[in-house]
């Protein structure tokens, strides 16, 4: 589903993506781990060209990347992306939110994208707060709306940016459930997340980056409890 070849990518003089190597079969859940700066972040950014690439070559479900135009909005709503703060539309309501996707870019008529948002809403348990402003809902709420947004455009794949990060502590694990469920589903994910035990529970593999690189490929149970490289073991020793 996901197919990187040889990618490279500087900020300048920073290299900070290094011969990427990368193939997610379709249905994958892939974790990202690694410390600040490791460039997990610009990893899933590429995914959906909010970053262009100096070199190598990125397909999703077989199609490279394409530059500009309607092929790449069309590209942005098979490759939904949920980050770390939510980015809702604040003067739209909740129902709004998640309708204007699939109505401006779909093209969907406003009554199949309002039916379709409602199913949404309440896959992830919100479907109650339609008729409200994002301000209105908690953290938790919010990042639920971005989740369901994301999934009104009918994407081929899911990208998470530290989806749970900047939540209060009683929130992480209701966003997590609604992300798992999505896993069970057969969602081909990227999830940069250190929550273990979603990763544990949810993921089929993680990629541990350093530096620019991917530097252990392995299964969660194998990644957390049993590190091969310096680098692992140190940041597991900081995070745990
Ligand atoms: P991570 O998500 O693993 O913390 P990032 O992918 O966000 O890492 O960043 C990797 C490196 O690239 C960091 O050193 C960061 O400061 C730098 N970086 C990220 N985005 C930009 C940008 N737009 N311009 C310049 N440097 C950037
Ligand atoms: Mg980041």
């Amino acid at each position: 589903m996901i197919s990187m070849t040889g990618v490279n990518k500087h900020f300048g003089a920073l290299h900070v993506l290094q011969d990427i190597d990368l193939e997610i079969p379709r249905g994958q859940v892939v974790i990202v781990v690694g410390p600040s700066g490791s460039g997990k972040s610009t990893l899933c950014r590429t995914i959906n060209r909010l970053e262009t690439i100096d070199s190598g070559e990125i397909r999703v479900d077989g199609t490279p990347l394409p530059a500009e135009g309607r092929a790449l909005a069309r590209l942005r709503s098979d490759v939904g992306m949920v980050f770390q703060s939510f980015n809702l539309f604040a003067h739209k309501t909740i129902l709004e939110n998640v309708m204007l996707g699939p109505v401006k870019v779909r093209r969907i008529k406003k009554d199949n994208a309002r039916e379709t948002a409602m199913q949404l809403l309440d896959r992830v348990g919100i479907a109650n707060q339609a008729d409200k402003y994002p301000a209105q809902l908690s953290g938790g709420q919010q990042q639920r709306v971005a989740i369901a947004r994301a999934l009104a455009m009918n994407p081929k794949v899911m990208l998470f940016d530290e989806p749970t990060s900047a939540l209060d502590p009683e929130m992480v694990q209701e966003v997590l459930d609604v992300m798992t469920s999505l896993a069970k589903e057969g969602m081909t994910m990227v999830v940069v997340t250190h929550e273990m035990g979603f990763a544990r529970k949810a993921g089929d593999r993680v990629l541990f980056m350093a530096d620019g690189r991917i530097v252990e490929d392995t299964d969660p149970d194998t990644f957390f409890t049993s590190p091969k490289s310096d680098r692992a073991k140190d940041f597991l020793g900081k995070i745990l």
